[in-house]
């Protein structure tokens, strides 16, 4: 089967994907009504477990069990509890495996909306615009999902299916620690190469490296007082943004060129830290006792987690001898995110596979990304020795305001995963 799937299958398999386009749409808008926020994944994952019962597969559930994976290298600190989020999986097995095992994965969790009002269309209400669907989680990474289930089904529709087993995981919390695809990796049997649907930066890509990211909760705690005795009192409000000037340092720091990785050559700004929360302050005409710094703080590969968060650490424990804390405590938590940097194999048969897909239904190249956020790759990567293809659609905004993916964009990703695993895995007659 590496020799090549023959002409009439493929042609065949690419007009069944052009004919299950429209269904395609369809699966999309309904994944995007589910607004799969951290803790709120059920409806989405429920939706998920009805794809794959409507693929003839059974899907199974894969609880995150934080005890059994606590010696894991690539666990990252629990955000919140996980009982009733457990991930769907299904498998495809073959009447003769004759051909290599094929890993599906896309996470299901989106990040929060967001300012809604300042969204053209609400974030949950699919909507199309000039051949794009917007939305949240739009494009990352549900039209990813859909691509990899449509171009399954367009295989059965052409009268085949994979000569090997397909395994299929819907993940949760890739946003904030990849403790489900870990979960689901360890639960399930090793494959012999992953496919990763993740959108390209507005364009279509695939990944070659990706940044680490640890994620840190600074809380400052100073003194209260009443505002006619502001001298008195010690405002954490204020003590927190001192802090975190000393993180815009590290920032620059850590971009500066000796620290950049060859894979990130080019790449403007690759290691980006990022103060996305805050919480502060208790009232407008009381000397604040307390807030938080939410950080993100990206890992350049060649260093790693463990490092940063000795970074971060220091940081904060430098801080506390700063005039401008005026002595306020300073105490450091790590949640989400410990995650490190990787480097996927552009030379491995699934990357060159991928590429050589996606230029032949396309016309044109992928482009390569060395990405400064992460994926759910990086486990497959460092901690398996799976070979890793994480390639997928134009998508716009992700993370932003007017999410939205690219709708011939994601046909193509849909065949080029069609022609991927009909190679791959090989066919045979459903
Ligand atoms: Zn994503």
């Amino acid at each position: 089967m590496t020799a090549g799937v023959d002409p009439g299958a493929k042609r065949a398999i690419l007009e069944a994907c052009d004919a299950l386009r429209a269904d395609g749409l369809t699966t999309l808008e309904r994944l995007v009504r589910c607004p799969s926020t951290l803790g709120n994944e059920g409806s989405a994952l429920d939706e998920m477990a009805r794809i794959y019962e409507g693929l003839g597969l059974a899907p199974r559930r894969i609880p995150v069990d934080m005890a059994a994976l606590k010696d894991h290298p690539g666990l990252s600190p629990q955000l919140i509890p996980y009982a009733g989020r457990d991930n769907v999986v299904a498998v495809h097995r073959p009447r003769n495996a004759t051909g290599r095992s094929l890993v599906l994965q896309g996470h299901v969790d989106v990040v929060p909306e967001g300012a809604e009002d300042e969204w053209t269309t609400p974030p949950y209400e699919p909507a199309i615009r000039g051949g794009r669907l917007y939305g949240r989680g739009a494009g990352d990474m549900k039209a990813g999902i859909v691509s990899y289930v449509t171009a399954f089904r367009a295989l059965k529709a052409a009268g085949l299916q994979p000569a090997a087993e397909v395994q299929m995981h819907s993940v949760i919390e890739e946003e904030c620690s990849g403790n489900g695809a870990l979960a689901c990796m360890v639960a399930m049997p090793k494959a012999d190469a992953v496919i990763i649907p993740e959108p390209g930066p507005g364009l279509p890509a695939i990944y070659s490296a990706e940044v680490g990211v640890v994620w840190a909760f600074v809380t400052v705690t100073g003194r209260p007082a009443h505002v006619r005795d502001k001298q008195a009192g010690v405002n954490a409000v204020e003590a927190a943004m001192a802090i975190w000037q000393r993180f815009e340092a590290y920032e620059r720091e850590m971009n500066r060129a000796e620290h950049i990785h060859a894979s990130f050559r080019g790449v403007n700004h690759p290691v980006n830290v990022n103060l996305g929360t805050f919480q502060g302050g208790e009232w407008n005409s009381s000397v604040a006792t307390r807030a938080t710094l939410g950080l993100r703080v990206g890992v350049m590969m060649g260093n790693t987690a463990d490092q940063v968060r000795a970074d971060i650490l220091r940081i904060a424990d430098t801080a506390r001898d700063d005039a401008a804390l005026r002595g306020a405590k300073v105490k450091v938590e790590f949640r989400g995110f410990h995650a490190d940097p990787c480097v996927f194999d552009m030379e491995a048969p699934v990357a060159k596979l991928a590429m050589r897909s996606y230029a032949e239904v396309a016309g044109v190249e992928l482009r390569k990304y060395p990405a400064t956020g992460l994926t759910d790759g990086r486990f497959f990567t460092l901690y398996q020795g799976t070979p890793v293809a994480c390639f997928g659609p134009d998508a716009q905004e992700i993370h932003g305001i007017d999410e939205s993916v690219g709708l011939d964009s994601m046909h193509d990703i849909t065949k080029s995963i069609a022609l991927c695993m009909a190679e791959w895995c090989g066919v045979e007659k459903a």
